[in-house]
């Protein structure tokens, strides 16, 4: 069991939030009504991290075990024209860390060619929340949930969890054509994309 210290991390988070929103505010204002999603550029690493977990929306229990085995998780979307159901798995230690990130960078890689505007496509499908993680074995990490919510992936229902916090000892590193991807779709500078995946939540 590793449920101590949430009280302590959510105030830590919420103090980020209100920072989030003081230095997004004015910067929105400046931009064109066309144009979607926040400013990232203007976020400090510990907000743009923070506004990816507060996105990718779940419960966060009380209590949870930390399992470091394998695990599987899956990545739900639709096919274009029939909406058909179409599901990717990705399980741990594939090279790309997590199975969160396995299965997010298959999708990225080999549905999207790397192009953020299929994948954007991909995401106005349905009723414009196609793209949906299901992990049940375990809650989403801190880091895979907020890798989740700046990609605009929510849960696919509510038994996917997820947890302020680190779990288990596998690696979290996307390979770079996803980083790279990352940094196309959010509009942000490879800086603020290698912060991300070096963030110390
Ligand atoms: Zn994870």
């Amino acid at each position: 069991m590793s449920g101590t210290g949430i009280s302590t991390r959510k105030r830590t988070m919420d103090a980020a939030a209100d920072e989030a929103e003081a230095t997004a505010t004015p910067a929105r204002a400046t931009r064109s009504k066309t144009e979607e999603g926040p400013n990232y550029r203007s976020m400090t690493p510990a907000v743009f991290f923070k506004f990816g977990f507060d996105r990718f929306h779940a419960t966060i229990p009380k209590v949870w075990e930390d399992h470091s085995g394998e695990c599987h998780a899956t990545l739900h979307y639709l096919a274009p024209g029939t909406n058909e159901s179409l599901t990717i798995v990705g399980s741990t230690g594939e090279g790309h860390g997590h199975a969160e990130v396995t299965a997010v960078t298959e999708f990225i890689i080999s549905v999207c060619g790397g192009d953020k505007d299929k994948y954007k496509m991909y995401q106005r499908l349905g009723r414009g929340n196609a793209l949906r993680m299901q992990c049940e074995g375990k809650p989403v990490c801190v880091r895979c949930a907020a890798f989740l919510g700046l990609l605009g992936i929510q849960r696919f229902n509510a038994h996917t969890q997820k947890i302020p916090r680190t779990m288990g000892s596998t690696e979290w590193s996307p390979i770079q054509p996803v980083r790279d991807f990352m940094r196309s779709y959010l509009d942000v500078t490879s800086d603020q994309i290698t912060n991300f995946v070096r963030y110390r939540p």
